[in-house]
């Protein structure tokens, strides 16, 4: 019986995990559930699941859910904040870490149980963006696998066993465009919020939504990708396909391109991670071959989605680029669904952010956290600038 750790259980990721868990009742255990401010959420994934271990995000969340569990005849450990996020990652219990919270506070515990040897799936794409240099390295030094759950990188993942990685020319990672693929960049300053989170192809948190929309998602996967398969920027493409079926693709020197394709459902690839190296079967839709269909392929539009260019702009640059392309993208993204900026000035908080934060080269988790915390500050001055007048250099 593998006993699981899942980190961000309330989310979308975390929600399709326990959905494979429940499957598997005699091969997962969840062993702890880690989650932010969603109490009703995890109060019921506690009864269902009865996990050893559950981690809220502060002390108010701990003591509410305390409340809500006070009937229950299951007595966990409650515990709140980034160290018990650790402690619940790496216990010895934990055979394997599903590392599913959004943004840079899933990292620390992601590192040190990669540093333990734990098998991760990681779904958590701040982990690799911000922080790629050090977690390959504890990955390398651990001798551990680090199993993509973002589909596109499972996809790949999957590809690559079809070969030798000197075998491979090109990883190609599709888009399925977002909600404005056919929007002329002259009304992109108009969309709303409402428009941006309706993503065609997938349900998924916030922010992954927002960031599919402007392509800043994909811009994310192609440092993933780099970090994940150690491939050069200049290997991995973009090719936008609408009906996000084919997930990648990888080209090898015989000129034979391997493709993953599968219904669009996390299951799949979250499975794939728990099970690896071995399949099994799995509750997602087939594709029926009998159906006639059409699949669709694009460049992508740099110029009118110019965040996708700045994720291959940071992989090149290296060291802390990444770190601060996601923290100013993360600041943007709130700014736009609160209202404060125009869907145009996601992009353009991100470009300004960056002019304005040295790169540096990171040796510890705690360094990238500072580098997040400083450029994330800077991201906010950027926002509140119109009102408030000039800024000085980080
Ligand atoms: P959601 O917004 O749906 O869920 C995020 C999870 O993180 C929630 O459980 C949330 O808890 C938790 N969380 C947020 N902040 C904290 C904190 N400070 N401490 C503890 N827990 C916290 O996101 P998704 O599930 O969509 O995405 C999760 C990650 O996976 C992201 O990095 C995303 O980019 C990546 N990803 C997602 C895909 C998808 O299909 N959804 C596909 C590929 C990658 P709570 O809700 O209780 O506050």
């Amino acid at each position: 019986m593998k006993q699981i750790t899942v980190l961000g259980s309330t989310g979308s990721i975390g929600r399709s995990t326990l959905d494979v868990v429940r499957q598997w009742p005699d091969r997962y255990r969840i062993f702890a559930l880690v989650a932010g401010h969603n109490i009703d959420q995890l109060a019921a994934q506690v009864e269902e699941f009865k996990p050893q271990v559950v981690v809220t995000a502060d002390e108010t969340g701990r003591d509410a859910l305390a409340a809500r569990l006070s009937g229950s005849a299951h007595k966990p450990e409650l515990l709140f904040g980034p160290e018990a996020r650790v402690q619940a990652s790496i216990a010895p219990e934990v055979g394997f870490l599903m590392s599913a919270i959004v943004g840079v506070a899933g990292l620390e515990a992601t590192y040190e149980a990669i540093k333990r040897g734990l098998p991760i799936g990681l779904a958590n794409k701040e982990v690799l963006v911000a922080s790629g240099e050090l977690v390959m390295a504890a990955v390398k030094a651990a001798g551990t696998e680090l199993l993509p759950v973002d589909s596109e990188h499972n996809g790949a993942h999957q590809c690559l066993r079809a070969g030798r990685r000197n075998e491979v020319t090109k990883l190609i990672l599709t888009a399925s465009g977002g909600p404005f693929r056919k929007t002329p960049a002259s009304e992109l300053a108009t969309v709303t919020p409402e428009q941006a989170l309706n993503h065609p192809t997938w349900k998924m948190g916030q922010r992954i939504t927002i960031d599919s929309s402007t392509l800043m998602n994909k811009g994310f996967e192609v440092i993933e990708a780099c970090w994940l398969f150690d491939f050069p920027a200049e290997e991995v493409e973009v090719v936008v396909h609408p009906q996000s079926s084919i997930h990648a693709m990888v080209e090898y020197n015989d000129g034979s391109v391997i493709a993953q394709i599968c219904a669009t459902d996390m299951r799949m690839p979250i499975q794939y991670a728990l099970t690896y190296p071995e399949r099994a079967t799995a509750p997602v839709p087939r594709m029926d071959w009998q159906q006639a269909r059409q699949w669709e392929f694009y460049p992508p539009d740099f110029e009118k989605f110019p965040l996708l260019g700045l994720a291959y702009q940071s992989v090149r640059q290296g060291g802390s680029a990444g770190c601060t392309l996601n923290a100013a993208d993360e600041i943007a993204v709130e700014a736009f669904l609160q209202g404060q900026i125009p869907f145009p000035g996601i992009w353009e908080t991100v470009a300004e952010t960056l002019s304005l934060v040295a790169v540096s080269n990171p040796r510890s988790v705690a360094e990238v956290l500072e580098i997040d915390r400083r450029s994330r500050e800077v991201a906010r001055a950027v926002v509140a600038k119109r009102a408030t007048g000039t800024l000085r250099r980080a």
